[in-house]
């Protein structure tokens, strides 16, 4: 399995200063499944080309289960994996070119943000989709793409999945090797290791700049993250935002709204109405859906009536945030015990979050695209079917009252719609009727004579069966 690439950039040679590998040397690494050398087949001032040669162990693969299989044992050894451009591609191009594809060179810096002559040339790629996936996926990129089918001995019916991939264009080097490290895995729709939520971050932080804007994007994100619905639905809600938000600017968008809101103290306020609606419901046992960073996780916690707490978020990143904050790491094994963080969607049926007492979900609803809402009020009020459930959400009669806020704008950039204190109660009403629970209003923060209070905040209470 080689990828070759070359460029005409003058003087080509250039591109050993690029890569930080010396085009008179071959270079090999040690990889997990077998060994990449690096060397310059060509290297004149005219023309410059760099082979990345993997020697995929078979062996090897299956001694450090480093490949998974789904077709039994011999499958394990007889495959197609050392042949092909696969996620082991990938693993290679990271470890060997990963400061070419962060951009950055020691000797050339400025020729590393440059767009120079490049072509890749990549023997052989297995591609489910075919010749038509592989130009979808590159040339919104801005490649040339030229594809060679390798077809099937002995079996000419059938289209084959093998093709000799090549492209070009005027790129970064950087742009280039980042686009493969991406596209490779997903041409081949299979993943030698098991994906995990960080692959999320993985795949956001190289996709940025291209991947929110590509016409693939969710098939690249489903295929990716290994069609894992959860990853996926992340990744997708992040990519699909307005600007694409880095989780940085959405922690910064979280202390704007902060700022914003200050003058009342209005988060506290909230954390204390939820707190005080749990407590007197009785539960024991509490879900937090949207937990963000723990706020009200934290709360909880010190409050020993509180037997079973779980808080469950879409975003990865503010888990990780919650479980730093919360110290999760370090408390006694009492109260650790009591505390479970959980990644997952309140728009799914989730029997993780079956048998509790009580959910909250502060300030989470106007974050779901208003047609996901009905999915939400089935997954939490007839699955998940907690005794009481404490909801709060914006009253958009209020934002009349923020000095900062110009008129017609959400609180938070992030928010789908802020309901109105009628379009709340009926909504709410309408959910109450439907799923068999009563429900009642309490207004959050000071309340205007003429708007109401900032916050609104609903507790439904699920009738009990009789008889
Ligand atoms: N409840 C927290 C956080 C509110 S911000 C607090 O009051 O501080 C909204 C949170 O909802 C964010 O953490 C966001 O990641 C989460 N969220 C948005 N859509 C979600 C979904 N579909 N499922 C679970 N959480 C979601």
């Amino acid at each position: 399995m080689i990828l070759t690439i070359e460029t005409t950039h003058r003087p080509a040679t250039d591109l050993g200063y690029l890569l930080h590998k010396n085009p008179t040397r071959l270079q090999s690494f040690k990889q997990s499944f077998g060994e990449a050398h690096v060397f310059y087949p060509e290297a004149s001032e005219e023309h410059c080309t760099v082979a990345l040669l993997l020697d995929v162990d078979p062996v090897a693969l299956v001694r450090g289960s480093a490949a998974r299989s789904d077709t039994g044992p011999l499958a394990q050894y007889v495959n197609d994996r050392p042949y092909v451009g696969s996620s082991f591609l990938s693993v290679a191009i990271a470890d060997v070119f990963g400061t070419a594809m962060a951009g950055r060179s020691k000797e050339r810096p400025e020729l590393a943000s440059t767009t120079i002559p490049l072509a890749a040339r990549v023997a052989v790629v297995a591609c489910r989709g075919g010749e038509p996936f592989l130009r979808r996926l590159f040339e919104p990129l801005g490649y040339r793409v030229t594809v060679h089918e390798h077809p099937l001995h002995g079996d000419d019916e059938l289209p084959s999945r093998y093709f000799t991939l090549e492209l070009a264009g005027e790129k970064r080097l950087g742009e280039l090797l980042t686009h493969l490290y991406v596209l490779i895995p997903v041409l081949d729709d299979q993943k030698h290791y098991w994906v995990g939520a960080d692959e999320v971050e993985k795949l956001l932080r190289h996709g940025e700049g291209w991947l929110s804007e590509h016409p693939e994007r969710e098939a690249i994100a489903s295929r990716y993250l290994r069609h894992r619905r959860s990853l996926v639905d992340d990744a997708i809600a992040r990519l699909t935002h307005e600007e694409a938000p880095t989780e940085e600017a959405a922690i910064e968008r979280d202390a704007e709204e902060e700022v914003l809101e200050r003058p009342l103290s209005l988060n506290q306020q909230r954390l204390a109405t939820v707190l005080a609606a749990l407590r007197a419901s009785g539960a024991k046992r509490i879900l937090d859906l949207g937990c963000g960073e723990g706020q009200l996780l934290s709360l909880l916690l010190d409050d020993p009536r509180f037997e079973e707490i779980v808080g469950m978020d879409v975003s990865y990143r503010s888990l990780e945030v919650a479980s730093r904050r919360l110290h999760l790491d370090r408390l006694p094994p009492k109260k650790r015990e009591r505390i479970r963080l959980i990644h997952g969607s309140v728009v799914y049926r989730d029997a993780r979050l079956t048998g509790f007492d009580a959910a909250a979900v502060v300030e989470v609803i106007e974050h779901l695209d208003p047609p996901r809402l009905s999915a939400f009020e089935r997954a939490t009020f007839e699955f998940a079917r907690p005794s009481s459930v404490v909801i709060t959400t914006p009253n958009a009669e209020y934002n009349a009252r923020w000095p900062s806020l110009p008129a017609g704008r959400f609180r938070h950039r992030d928010h789908r719609f802020e309901w109105t204190r009628a379009e709340f109660e009926r909504w709410s009403r309408d959910v109450a009727e439907r799923f068999g629970y009563s429900v009642r209003f309490t207004p959050v923060g000071n309340e205007d004579p003429e708007v109401g209070a900032p916050t609104q905040l609903a507790v439904f209470s699920r009738h009990e069966i009789h008889g």
